[in-house]
């Protein structure tokens, strides 16, 4: 006989019908990410006009140029689908939405019904209109299929010629190269990659590609591609003709939107979406390539993954925060050529905030600026090991001044790149192309031991595909093996003392992660409208400890934690917990202390000191954290250490009232990191109860906050509190 919780159970898990129309990357990290949330939520149907597994698009260079095969670029192979119980059916294109109905049709004639709907068809290549470009010899470059016909026209020709110089084109033409054709590029602009470059960078770039045997035609415009029935040349629109006999189209790509518009979504270049990836219809989303967030189709995998996995948390009920638009980046795969280029580098001269040239390494540099001194885009050239950082800066708009404390050392290449990993956020993705942060692959490193870059790629994936993240990766490993100074104390010890990984399990008696926790926690208080009596907690707390009847005290205060945070329990007095459970919620509170009370005899400007150490002591007294904290506020920061080695420290200096976070007296000691500057006094007890509630919400149990602030990194924290804030 099933119980009430176990009802409730069944319910929860009654599976809705969600249909994924495109088996390409977008699509199935949005799925990849919902199994991880919720494995048995929906029943899943991929149909993929592609006859085959989900795979790597990005690595098809890769393939071209002879490193990678086929089988290696596979991301999810037959299995995959089969071990968590998803249908595929590749080889079938959908021709006909009914969003009334709710139900797809392929053009082969299958009907799949669908409770909710995700279109992730991606993009087509963009053929411009040039007459004779459906000939034969003419392909362009998208799929494994396109890959195949490149190889074996190599066998049989010899000429290629490549009509774009961006970064598709030039990929291409480096495998046509591999394939041993003579190949040569053809561009409208007068320097390659020109949206990505400037002149500078994409003259040693060309350079270098120079070398490998590519050569280049540009300021043409192709008119004509000439021949009876396959290609001989191409005309251009001077006069000139260029002789080919394989003729790769790779000028751009164009949104496969078709099906959505005569189905009646809202489109305009794309599917328009809203923040949360739903289109004009309910239960219709969309996201990847073939979705326009904000009016901005992306064509690169990074934002696609962050907008699968808001679209995952948001389908299984997991709170997420919106997607609100992404900073585009590339790298290009090129062997022998490192080239890196973020944000906006359309700035002249007058937006130069760095740039150096170093004709003997052959590398060049160059940081732009935006209207507020912030860093708006970034260019390397030959040597991208601060490509991540330079990514950050530009995610964060982070002051130019930060470049200083990089510039005018002479400690040489390895050590500021070392430099430029320890100064990252510790939730800052490294590898975008897997989504791989710094967070995890130091834990991984530490965890398992890993050594070289290699046992790091095979564990996290980490510069597994690109590879443009390798030296990023490799700077990493150097700094979690060694630190940044290369002493071997530093970052393993300090990494295994400080950090606390909220994937591990909460306890012996519960396999869940803390953040699964807190999400099983959120799911059944929703289920219950957000209320729980005494019952249903022990209910809750029975099944979450499946290992063990009553759980142990670990789980059962870890529970009782979330339970406070989420504030779904009813109003009853609650006698679950023993004595020494109670003492220990007591003892997880804000003590707050002020300079009188200091043991470093500083003096304090009573009136609005005080006011706030009261206001604090008043509003945070009922509290309840993930561990215990002390907070200080004093006059000065002379001596700094007073204010610097508490949880939360406030001064009352010059610019006005200091707030700083993360502080820790004692092993290891830690010092605090200011968060921001308050006029007044209540907007300093704002920013301080903002960074309270930031840490209670995104802490895990018995995370101390100083721990927090290294794992979460202060300057998400800052954006997190001063969003809405007016304190600088
Ligand atoms: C050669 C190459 C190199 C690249 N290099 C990089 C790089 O270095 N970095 C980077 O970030 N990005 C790179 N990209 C871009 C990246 O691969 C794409 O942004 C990403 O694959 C887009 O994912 P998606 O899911 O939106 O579309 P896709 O991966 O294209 O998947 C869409 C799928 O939907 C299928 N489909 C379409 N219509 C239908 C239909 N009606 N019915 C059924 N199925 C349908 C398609 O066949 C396809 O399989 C590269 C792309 C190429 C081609």
């Amino acid at each position: 006989m099933f119980s009430d919780i176990d009802k409730r159970v069944v319910k929860l898990v009654e599976r809705k019908k969600l249909l994924l129309i495109g088996n390409g990357m977008s699509g199935i990290r949005c799925i990849e990410e919902m199994i991880k949330l919720e494995p048995d939520l929906f029943d899943i149907t991929v149909i993929g006009s592609e006859p085959r597994p989900n795979y790597n698009r990005i690595l098809l260079s890769k393939v071209l140029q002879g490193e990678n095969s086929v089988q290696q670029i596979i991301l999810n192979d037959w299995n995959w689908y089969e071990q968590n119980g998803i249908t595929l059916l590749a080889g079938e294109v959908v021709a006909h939405i009914d969003t009334n109905a709710r139900y797809v049709c392929t053009e082969s004639g299958l009907r799949k019904s669908y409770d909710i709907l995700i279109i992730a068809t991606g993009s087509t290549p963009f053929i411009p209109p040039i007459s004779g470009s459906k000939m034969e010899g003419v392909i362009s470059f998208r799929t494994l299929d396109d890959c195949h016909r490149m190889t074996e026209l190599s066998k049989c020709y010899s000429k290629a010629a490549v009509i774009g110089g961006g970064l598709l084109g030039l990929e291409a033409a480096r495998g046509l190269l591999h394939l041993g054709m003579k190949t040569e590029i053809v561009h409208n602009a007068p320097y390659i990659m020109n949206r990505q470059l400037d002149a500078v960078a994409a003259r040693m770039l060309q350079r270098e590609l120079e070398k490998q045997g590519m050569r280049f035609h540009l300021s043409r415009n192709t008119t004509k591609i000439v021949g009876r029935t396959r290609v001989q040349s191409l005309r251009f629109s001077d006069g000139t003709q260029l002789d080919a006999d394989v003729v790769v189209i790779a000028v751009g790509i164009r949104p496969n939107v078709e099906l959505a518009k005569k189905s009646g979504l809202h489109t305009n270049r794309a599917i328009v979406v809203d923040d949360f990836m739903r289109t004009s219809v309910p239960n219709v989303y969309a996201l990847g390539e073939c979705a326009e967030h904000r009016g901005i189709s992306y064509g690169l995998v990074a934002p696609l993954y962050e907008q699968g996995k808001v679209l995952a948390r948001m389908l299984c009920g997991v709170e997420t925060e919106p997607y609100m638009g992404s900073i585009p980046y590339s790298q290009l795969k090129v062997s022998g050529v490192d080239v890196f280029s973020a944000g906006d580098i359309s700035g002249d001269e007058n937006n130069v905030a760095y740039q150096s040239y170093d004709a003997v390494r052959g590398t060049y540099k160059k940081v732009l600026m935006g209207g507020k001194g912030e860093v708006a885009g970034a260019i390397l050239f030959g040597d991208t090991s601060e490509a991540a950082a330079l990514l950050g800066m530009v995610k964060r708009r982070a002051s130019v001044a930060e470049l200083i404390t990089n510039e005018g050392n002479s400690e040489g290449i390895e050590s500021t790149s070392i430099k430029a990993v320890a100064a990252l956020p510790e939730h800052e993705t490294v590898c975008a192309c897997n989504g791989v942060s710094k967070h995890h692959i130091m834990t991984t490193i530490v965890e398992h031991g890993l050594q070289n870059v290699d046992e790091v790629k095979g564990r996290t994936k980490a510069s597994g595909s690109c590879g443009g993240c390798r030296p990023m990766v490799e700077a990493l490993l150097h700094f979690t093996l060694k630190g940044s100074n290369g002493r071997h104390e530093s970052a393993v010890s300090n990494f295994n003392l400080t950090t606390k990984s909220s994937e591990a399990p909460v306890c012996d008696c519960m396999n869940l992660s803390h953040e699964r926790l807190k999400q099983e926690i959120y799911k059944f208080s929703s289920s219950l409208n957000g209320k729980m009596d005494q019952i249903e907690i022990i209910n809750l707390m029975n099944y979450l400890a499946r290992n063990h009847e009553t759980g142990c005290n670990r789980c059962r205060t870890s529970i009782r934690y979330y339970l406070e945070l989420l504030d779904v329990v009813a109003e009853q007095p609650i006698d679950l917990f023993s004595q020494d459970e109670e003492q220990e919620r007591l003892y997880r509170g804000v003590r707050v202390i002020t300079g009188e009370l200091n043991h470093f005899g500083l003096s304090v400007e009573q009136d609005n000191l005080s006011e706030i150490a009261q206001r604090l002591r008043s509003e945070w007294e009922y509290i309840s954290l993930p561990y215990p904290l002390q907070a200080a506020v004093v006059e000065s920061t002379n001596p700094v250490l007073s204010i610097l080695v508490h949880g939360i420290g406030i001064c009352n200096s010059p610019a006005g009232f200091e707030v700083y976070l993360g502080g820790h007296a004692q092993h290891p000691v830690c010092e605090g990191q200011l968060v921001g500057v308050a006029e007044v006094v209540e907007e300093a007890i704002r920013l301080a109860s903002a960074c309270l509630q930031c840490y209670r919400q995104t802490a895990i149990y018995e995370e101390p906050l100083w721990s927090w602030v290294k794992r979460i990194g202060v300057v998400s924290i800052r954006e997190n509190v001063l969003r809405d804030s007016v304190v600088c």
